[in-house]
């Protein structure tokens, strides 16, 4: 678990329906988040959470309830409110985007973050979100702004795991490392075959071959071959070139 994710919780503040705080479990757990924190839930624990929950029953079991939302954010150095609307406070408002940076920066320096998600009715009050440093505001469309709670924390929570992949890249899979780039040598060696497989099947018919010569050279330059590609490469031009000689009329084989 990421550190810095460690230390970012998400609030849910009096949600309504149990089978959003399960999907929102569901959300964070499958983003590397861990803390989900409610505050006067109408219906919890419930089965409707759990179902929805998927597995990641772990983050419920966990889930602190509080009955004020200032007994939920003790601790807490950066509150930021998700809302559709401004509701008159005067706020800054980011997004997602944003608003996640500034959440991992905060808390891979040490400070602890709190994500406000509102009521699914009424979302977040004007004193919810008065306790907050910024709002975030997902830029939905004007007539219809208001998304699924479940899937508001679902968008927060992939911004951060973008933050925190691109904060901790060997972290995703180490497999799948792209090799190193081969040395000028081998690719002027490669480009060298090249042009010479390119003579013995007659690619040029003829026309000088410098301006596909420049052309190949920047494709392969830009594409950064590996060794072990440039060696398949090399072994397709052998095997084009065995080709070209086999494709001779006889008495230009040299017979
Ligand atoms: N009718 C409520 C919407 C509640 S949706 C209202 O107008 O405020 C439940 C919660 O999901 C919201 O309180 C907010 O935290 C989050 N949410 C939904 N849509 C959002 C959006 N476009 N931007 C930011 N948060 C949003």
């Amino acid at each position: 678990m990421n550190a810095a994710m460690a230390r970012i919780d998400c609030v849910l503040v009096r949600p309504q329906h149990p089978g959003n705080i399960g999907a929102a479990a569901r959300a964070l757990r499958t983003m590397g988040l861990s803390r989900l924190l409610l505050v006067a839930p109408r219906r919890f624990p419930d089965a409707e959470a759990s179902a929805l929950a998927a597995g990641a029953d772990a983050l419920l079991d966990a889930a602190p309830v509080h009955a004020t939302l200032d007994a939920a954010l003790a601790g807490c150095t950066l509150a930021l409110g998700l809302s559709a609307r401004r509701r008159g406070v005067s706020l800054d408002e980011l997004d997602p985007r944003a608003g996640a940076t500034r959440a991992f920066a905060h808390a891979a320096a040490g400070g602890r973050v709190a994500l406000l998600f509102g009521n699914e009715r009424t979302g977040l009050e004007n004193d919810e979100l008065a306790r907050c440093h910024a709002m975030v505001r997902i830029p939905s469309v004007d007539d219809f702004s208001s998304l699924n709670l479940a899937q508001a924390v679902q968008l927060m929570a992939y911004e951060l795991r973008l933050c925190a992949l691109a904060a901790a890249p060997d972290a995703v899979a180490t497999d799948a490392a792209p090799e190193p780039p081969a040395g000028l040598h081998e690719v002027e060696t490669f480009f060298a075959h090249l042009w010479r497989t390119l003579d013995a099947i007659d690619f040029h018919k003829g026309r000088a071959p410098h301006t596909v010569e420049r052309r190949l050279r920047r494709l392969f330059l830009r594409a950064q071959p590996s060794l072990r590609e440039l060696r398949i490469l090399h072994g397709v031009l052998a095997d084009a070139e065995r080709m070209a000689q086999l494709a001779q009329p006889r008495s230009a084989q040299g017979e």
